[in-house]
């Protein structure tokens, strides 16, 4: 089956990153979110990353050009449905996420792909509210898209070889590298990456260091790109924090019990770069610890 066209649900920082690395690959994309704001601000980013790539002199002007206009953006989920391959990349909660699907099912063709960007949620669960569980399975790009090599690829218990098959070669034509990970809560990354993010949480919470000290002891004690705590902000709080309960509820183990305070940042509304306040405030010039 050969993919041409794709639709991106959810243009927050995956959905627009996705659709940015469809359509540089030559794919028609067509981007959508419940709230027009969000749509917006994902065509912006798409802009400002292509922009940024021209000034290091990655990708051209007419580069440009071509990738944004493999873009439409549209206003109604019922747009997203002729299409050959959909990816949903919308807020990290699974009502949401079936509602979506449910909703697009009138609207698609027979042979059309659905795929999630779930971090943790069972794709086979979700795979079974729709009509089609043998064409659906995880396909799960990490941020940011442009940037980072790797794509799980997870496979639901139905999903059959044709529909692995044809994901699989989409994912080497946008030159990315894919995993196979089994569908278990929170996959392979997540489930080792999180438990880190949230022991990191813990350390923060019982005052064995602050968010400066933890963050720096990573980097150079181990050699991370980033810290924890930064990285937990990069990634969203209100992610993590579902990330772990998906690995509480699901595996039924205490060691994945979210930190109280991660829990506490994310009823402030403190979720990290994307409000501008998390673990750092990034309201100024510089990123500020807040703890
Ligand atoms: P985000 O908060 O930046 O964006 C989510 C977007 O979904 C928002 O723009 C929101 O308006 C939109 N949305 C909510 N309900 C919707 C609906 N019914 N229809 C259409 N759009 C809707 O979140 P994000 O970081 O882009 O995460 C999106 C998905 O990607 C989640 O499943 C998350 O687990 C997964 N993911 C996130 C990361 C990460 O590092 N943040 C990495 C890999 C995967």
């Amino acid at each position: 089956m050969d993919i041409k066209s794709v639709s991106v649900i959810g243009a927050g920082q995956m959905g627009n990153g996705i659709a940015q690395v469809f359509a540089g690959a030559d794919f028609e994309v067509r981007l959508y979110d419940i709230s027009k704001d969000a749509l917006d601000k994902g065509i912006a980013t798409v802009i400002k990353n292509l922009d940024r790539a021209i000034a290091r002199s990655t990708i051209t002007e007419a580069d440009k050009t071509r990738t944004l206009g493999n873009i439409t953006p549209v206003t109604t989920l019922a747009e997203c449905g002729t299409v050959d391959l959909v990816i949903e990349a919308a807020t990290e909660r699974e009502t949401i996420k079936q509602a979506i699907f449910e909703d697009i099912l009138p609207h698609i063709g027979k042979d059309t792909i659905l795929t999630s960007n779930t971090s943790s949620i069972s794709i086979t669960r979700l795979a079974s509210r729709t009509d089609r569980p043998e064409r659906f399975m995880g396909l799960h790009f990490m941020n940011p898209v442009p940037i980072m090599q790797l794509v799980e690829l997870i496979r639901g218990i139905a999903t059959d070889d044709a529909t692995y098959n044809a994901v699989n070669a989409v994912v080497e034509k946008i030159g990315k590298t894919s995993s196979t990970a089994e569908d278990f809560p929170a996959f392979i990354v997540n489930r080792i990456l999180m438990p880190m993010i949230n022991e990191a949480i813990y350390t923060l919470y019982e005052g064995v260091g602050n968010v400066q000290s933890i963050d720096t002891s990573l980097k150079l004690g181990a050699n991370h790109p980033m810290g924890p705590l930064e990285l937990a902000d990069f990634i969203g709080l209100d992610t993590c924090l579902a990330i772990m309960n998906v690995l509480h509820d699901g595996l039924a183990d205490t060691k994945y019990r979210p930190c109280p305070l991660l829990t506490k940042y994310v009823e402030a509304g403190w979720l990290g770069r994307k409000t501008k306040r998390g673990f750092y405030d990034y309201r100024g010039d510089f990123p500020v610890p807040t703890r």
